[in-house]
């Protein structure tokens, strides 16, 4: 799909007189579905910026919140989002900058913070962007309020040259990397990877430019097939994982895995098909009371690591920026549907329930 990037004067703040107006906004009220309502438009304060949506893409914890009512309603959820700037209160962003937005940004001088784990900092743990209601994300609407917190660590300029639709890459992208990084592997190392769906192939992509062999398996052969064509992945058949693994490193086993699955059998799986000092990092089980049951003895007699990964780090953002703004990585191919925020119905349906094909969903709720 052909998209115009220009900034069409035009276009900003349309909506937008003295009043603030109304939007529209996909908006969670009870488990398992999304209503189409029209909202106000958010309000913004002193340091505060107001960005109409370009592109926002679904991520596979809006589907978990959605489908099993994790949090209370109403929220507008979406977060991999960026837009144009419509109105801004806050210094150094103008009407019609094109920006990218984080809406968890961590402190910068806590106790987790100090120790490069922004994603435990309490701050980054409150969502600082919000479409109205309790602040949720809110890309899923046709305007968002970016709080002070996030305008000064949050808010990402992107170049002209950059489509936004791009850039909604950025935060997963980033909490790839940090996964990938959390296996801290040497070049050449056999890494395992479960689950090809997008957030694969982006690990994949990142994990090949490590220099990691990367073997991948999906219960899908259309996103093995993907993963091979797309990211240089070794695919190999589900019927004996462990033993695949095994046969290509002469008997040792995996030297590391990742599950980018939340399916608990991958998590033993991985376990046995890494070798003894092997790692098996965790990055898809983001139900906090998630419980799988998982093999022990293999993790304590095999000197063995099980390590969690989670959401992203601030400091991969410039690292992630340029990746994507230089079209390192070519995220632009794993998007397969876009659509207008009319359609949210049939937006979470084709993310829930993917077809073979299926890989990004986009809405781009200003279309
Ligand atoms: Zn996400
Ligand atoms: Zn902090």
């Amino acid at each position: 799909m052909q998209r115009d990037v220009n900034n069409s004067p035009s276009r900003f703040g349309e909506g937008l007189g003295e009043r603030s107006g109304a939007m529209m906004a996909a908006v969670y009220r009870m488990p398992g579905r999304l209503e189409l309502e029209e909202i106000p438009v958010p309000e913004i304060g002193p340091g505060e910026i107001l960005v109409r949506i370009d592109a926002c893409g679904i991520c596979g914890t809006d589907l978990k919140k959605i489908e099993y009512g994790l949090q209370p309603g109403p929220r507008v959820y979406g977060h991999e989002m960026a837009g144009v700037i419509a109105r801004s209160e806050a210094e150094g962003w103008a009407v019609g900058d094109r920006v990218a937005l984080l809406h968890h940004v961590a402190c910068g001088g806590c106790f987790y913070c100090e120790r490069g784990l922004d994603s435990q900092c309490l701050e980054y743990r409150q969502t600082a962007t919000t479409a109205g209601f309790e602040p949720a994300g809110g890309g899923l609407a046709q305007y968002v309020r970016v709080m002070d917190r996030a305008v000064r660590r949050g808010v990402l300029r992107v170049p002209d040259h950059v489509p936004l639709e791009n850039t909604v890459f950025l935060e997963p992208l980033n909490t790839c990397l940090k996964g990938v990084r959390r296996v801290a592997g040497r070049p050449g190392d056999t890494l395992l990877l479960l689950g090809l769906g997008p957030i694969g192939l982006m690990i994949a992509w990142l994990a090949r430019r490590e220099g990691y062999q990367v073997v991948g398996y999906d219960p899908i052969p259309e996103r093995r097939g993907a993963a091979v064509a797309m990211a240089d992945v070794q695919s190999i058949e589900g019927d004996d994982i462990p033993a695949a693994l095994r046969a290509l490193t002469d008997g040792r086993g995996a030297d590391a895995a990742i599950a980018a699955t939340p399916a608990p059998a991958a998590i033993d799986t991985a376990i046995a098909s890494v070798r003894r000092g092997g790692r098996v990092v965790l990055f898809a089980n983001t139900r906090a009371d998630e419980k799988a049951s998982v093999g022990v003895g293999a993790i304590c007699t095999g000197d063995r690591e099980l390590v969690g990964s989670y959401s992203a780090s601030m400091g991969l953002i410039d690292e992630v920026c340029q990746l994507i703004f230089n079209q390192e990585i070519p995220v632009s191919e794993l998007v397969s549907h876009r659509f207008p925020i009319q359609s949210i119905d049939r937006a979470l349906e084709v993310a829930r329930r993917p077809a073979p094909e299926t890989l990004k969903v986009i809405v781009r709720p200003n279309d």
